[in-house]
């Protein structure tokens, strides 16, 4: 199962920047990495980000879709939408939205089984706020989310990326014992849940993954891959992360 390195580049970059960036990123790495790359532009991005990347090994994410497939919902991007644009991967749950937007559990459960119907795989974010952690709720609140997200099967791959609400965009990662805990703890839960096909789900890790400490997470043997924010804005240094997961 190769790693899964994702670059969320949340409400950033012009189309400029985004042709900039995937240029530079195909010019340094190579023809056929040992770890899968995705990339998660805005909206505005996506139709030109398709087109540089076409039959490169670099795949397109979307950082949201809604799950009707057509219909009167101002401002939302369905997932039949992106499909048409050859998106990949699609980000499902993501703290950002259940906090910011209020998306339910329920919600980011209709956005994965839309994201299957659509041949798109979800990578389902899960994880506890500070708040949690120290009440020690931690695995009952991601338990919480996966049981709501997966309430009616594995029906398609699936990435499961675990990110501490308070390790997002604060510089201050999980301990990586903590993530290696986590991932276990969910890998446990997948196994009971699906059986056989709870062993091909990717799990990552999220939260202030930088170069400098790429290694400590991506070299857990529970974690195959990290999906990444801030560090994931320059090239240079979302591929030194990715690199990381390829070290054997
Ligand atoms: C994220 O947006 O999912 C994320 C992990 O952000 P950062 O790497 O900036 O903490």
């Amino acid at each position: 199962m190769k790693p899964l390195v994702a670059a969320n580049w949340k409400m950033h970059k012009t189309l400029k920047e985004t042709e900039d960036y995937l240029r530079r990123l195909l010019e340094i790495i190579p023809v056929d990495p040992p770890v899968e790359l995705v990339v998660f532009p805005s909206f505005t991005a996506l139709a030109l980000a398709g087109k540089i990347l076409e039959g490169t090994p670099v795949a397109l994410g979307a950082q949201n879709g809604h799950p009707q497939r057509e219909g009167a919902f101002t401002g939302e991007v369905s997932m039949h939408q992106l499909a048409d644009l050859g998106v990949r991967y699609v980000i499902c749950g993501h703290s950002e939205r259940r906090k910011i937007f209020g998306e339910s559990d329920e919600f980011v459960a209709a956005k994965v089984r839309a994201a299957w119907a659509y041949g798109i795989t979800p990578i389902l974010c899960v994880g506890e706020t500070l708040e949690e952690r120290r009440a020690g709720r931690a695995w009952e609140v991601v338990e919480r989310q996966l049981f709501a997200a997966l309430s009616e099967g594995l029906s398609g791959p699936l990435v499961i990326a675990y990110e501490p609400v308070w390790a997002i965009g604060t510089g201050v990662p999980a301990h990586p014992k903590d993530a290696q805990e986590m991932a276990q703890n969910i890998r446990s839960w997948l196994l009971r849940r699906f059986g056989e096909k709870g062993k091909e789900v990717r799990i990552q890790y999220g939260g202030s993954v930088k170069p400098e400490n790429a290694r400590e997470f991506l070299g857990l043997p529970e974690i195959q891959g990290a999906l990444v924010g801030g560090a994931s804005l320059d090239p240079e240094s979302f591929w030194r992360i990715a690199q990381a997961a390829g070290l054997e």
